[in-house]
């Protein structure tokens, strides 16, 4: 929640300009944003012990005395995590009267989160996101059209209130067949599309053929794309496509790109980012506090996003605004096999270039007999014949990463490439890139004593 000055600042000085709080983002120094991170920030903490039913007991089981807390590591060991919003009714973590509730899928569990918001906050945010949508270039001439997915989902909403604050023209289409979008598009003339990335990747192809319109620019959101799908929209709209960050936990963007396309650009007005436990070099889980929200303020959420702070200023515009790099994975998708340590962006690495693919893959590791199994399941494009497909890979492989074919070649590690007709990966909004089935199986075996006593 935020403190009084910071509030005075937002309404009063900024107000609802998006190019007067451009203007601002660009210009603030960074001793200014961690003052107002630490004013906010100690708010929050009173809110919270006031009225969390949540947080209370947390703090009580932890022996935190919430009016000495001045800052996040001043919370020692309390996190927020998915499993807290799972388990515990949502009116555990509210502290006012919320306006409009929204759920999260998980890539793990088939429940979901459900995430409180009030109208102010949404404005508030939609405020926010004018500024964003200034920066790539939106004026209120433009028109916007909304691809992404609206049922129970934020997103749509969140891009509803900067659009209204900015004033441009918006279309809901939601996430429509991408033939019959294509069709019922056209007439509109849309110049800026908000989009998923794997759904966007199924358009382009209808475009290529059919043809494309112009656009000024395209904004991906809800999970990580590859630069290889990036290139290939960008290529046939002869456009820009900029990806932005952030998840219903934040009620949309907590951070985007720049033109410069290198990272994304933290909103650390609103939030306060932490790498608790980053390994050498600087990776680690992103955890974020909210510092403007008062319905359902979260301390230290674990986003499962495994990322790292950028050192050096970016020479853009927002050089200011710290950056944090491309999601290299989540968490509970890092596996350690006998092809070493593997997450999303190694393989999206190792596809990179390769002939043939369609936008999505998948890799399970099984373990059938005494050696791991690395399925690396792809899906191909019309005539791509997957014997090409697995030579390219293990070509991949020998250039990019030698240690990778090294247990391949000694047989620690099986490798195999399964083609699937496209479109069938995905059965959810998200998909889980990477599976680890031999779980169940060392679950299993954890519970059964290492030899039998005779
Ligand atoms: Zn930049």
């Amino acid at each position: 929640m935020r403190n009084m000055l910071s509030n005075v600042l937002d309404r009063v000085i900024l107000g609802n300009s998006p190019s007067r709080r451009l203007w601002f983002a660009r210009r603030m120094p960074d001793g200014y944003v961690r003052g107002v991170q630490g004013a906010d920030f100690r708010t929050t903490i009173r809110l919270v012990a006031k009225r969390s039913a949540f947080y209370r007991r947390r703090f009580e089981e932890l022996g935190i005395d919430p009016s000495i807390v001045r800052c996040p590591a001043d919370l020692g060991d309390l996190y927020t995590t998915s499993e807290d919003l799972l388990t515990h009714p949502v009116e555990d973590f509210l502290c006012d009267k919320p306006h409009a509730g929204f759920e999260t899928t998980g890539t793990l569990s088939p429940k979901s989160k459900k995430l409180y918001f009030s109208l102010e906050e949404m404005r508030d945010m939609g405020r926010d996101g004018a500024a964003g949508l200034w920066a790539y270039g939106i004026r209120p001439e433009d028109r916007v059209v909304c691809a992404l997915d609206l049922p129970f989902w934020n997103a749509g909403p969140s891009l509803r209130f900067s659009a209204q604050a900015l004033g441009c023209f918006l279309v809901e289409a939601g996430k429509l067949p991408p033939q019959e979008f294509y069709e019922r598009a056209r007439d509109y003339n849309f110049n800026v599309m908000v989009v998923e990335p794997s759904w966007i990747v199924s358009l382009t192809a209808i475009a290529e053929r059919l043809g494309t319109w112009p656009v000024k620019v395209m904004l991906v959101g809800g999970e990580n794309m590859s630069e290889r799908s990036r290139r290939y929209v960008e290529e046939v709209w002869k456009t820009d496509l900029f990806l932005t960050y952030g998840q219903t936990e934040s009620f949309g963007a907590g951070a985007c790109e720049c033109f410069r396309k290198n990272g994304y650009h933290l909103q650390e007005l609103k939030f306060w980012f932490e790498i608790p436990e980053p390994d050498e070099e600087g990776n680690g889980e992103l955890v974020f506090t909210t510092l403007s929200r008062r319905v359902m303020p979260l301390l230290r959420y674990r986003t499962s996003d495994v990322t790292r702070f950028m050192e050096g200023r970016c020479d853009c515009d927002l050089r200011g605004l710290r950056r944090i790099s491309k999601i290299r994975g989540r968490c509970d998708e890092m596996v350690n096999c006998g092809l070493g340590n593997i997450s999303p962006w190694m393989i999206e690495k190792l596809l990179e270039g390769v002939p043939g693919l369609a936008n999505d893959w998948q890799v399970v590791t099984t373990r059938p007999g005494l050696k791991d199994v690395v399925e690396i399941r792809v899906e191909l494009n019309n005539g791509a014949s997957d014997g090409t497909v697995r030579d390219a890979v293990m070509a991949s492989m020998h250039e990019r990463f030698p240690d990778m074919e090294r247990n391949v070649s000694m047989g620690v590690c099986e490798i195999k490439i399964l083609a699937q007709p496209e479109g069938t990966l995905r059965k959810g909004r998200k998909l889980r890139s990477i599976v680890d089935l031999r779980k169940a199986l060392f679950g299993a075996e954890a519970m059964m004593p290492a030899s039998t006593p005779s």
